[in-house]
């Protein structure tokens, strides 16, 4: 999953970016609203955080921009008002949650993923297809209740897949997700990931491999 992070003071950006990618996730960080604009139009992402009190262009406007666009993540807005008024602003502007200053990082890593998953239509934070179970707040997997060691991007390759399940996705944009703008991406690693995901969740088989297109979730109802 990757997330974009607009947040113009520096120790709280830094911080959000450490506790992000601690979490797995593929993290960009913009100081200002036009480079948060800048990123939202330019990548793809999973979510985003804005603060609302930006130079340059305020978060509101960043928002409504964005969503004038029909970039359509899930956005947890960030402000230091405590009035009420903003909140009602921010979520009219287009974003899905808010969180006031100071917050504690547990809260909001919890707030960012129930964002992901709802907009995947899961409800529960248990993600399940058949046998196979992913629990994005604690990172485990299992088949059959059975835990299954992964690595973190064999966990995040698995995790992208059910959180789009039945949609035929590419290796480019798996790793659009999965790593962050700077990174030395490598698609032929994604086969790699893929290949040892299939080992290790024998014996079902969840992901299927469309021929030159990419691979695919399949969804299953619960019987
Ligand atoms: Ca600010």
């Amino acid at each position: 999953m990757r997330v974009l992070v607009v947040e113009d003071e520096q120790a709280l950006r830094e911080q959000l970016d450490a506790d992000l990618k601690a979490q797995g996730f593929a993290v960009d960080v913009a100081a200002d609203g036009e480079e948060g604009l800048y990123f939202g139009r330019e990548y793809a992402y999973d979510v985003a955080i804005v603060d609302l009190g930006l130079p340059k262009m305020d978060g509101m406007e960043l928002i409504s921009t964005l969503r004038a666009e029909e970039r359509k993540f899930p956005v947890l807005v960030l402000t230091a008002r405590s009035h009420w008024e903003d909140k009602v602003l921010g979520l009219e502007a287009g974003a899905d949650d808010y969180l006031t200053k100071p917050f504690q990082a547990e809260e909001l890593l919890a707030r960012i993923n129930a964002l992901v998953r709802r907009a995947a239509g899961y409800a529960a934070p248990v993600l399940r297809q058949g046998e196979l179970s992913v629990d994005t707040a604690k990172k485990e997997v299992r088949v059959s209740d059975v835990l299954i060691e992964l690595t973190a991007y064999e966990y995040k390759v698995l995790e992208y897949l059910i959180l789009n399940p039945d949609r035929v996705v590419s290796k480019t944009e798996l790793t659009d997700h999965l790593y962050e703008q700077d990174f030395d991406r490598d698609s032929n690693v994604i086969e790699v990931f893929v290949g040892r995901l299939r080992k290790k969740l024998t014996p079902i088989n969840p992901i299927r491999t469309v021929r030159g297109q990419g691979y695919r979730l399949l969804r299953e109802t619960p019987s």
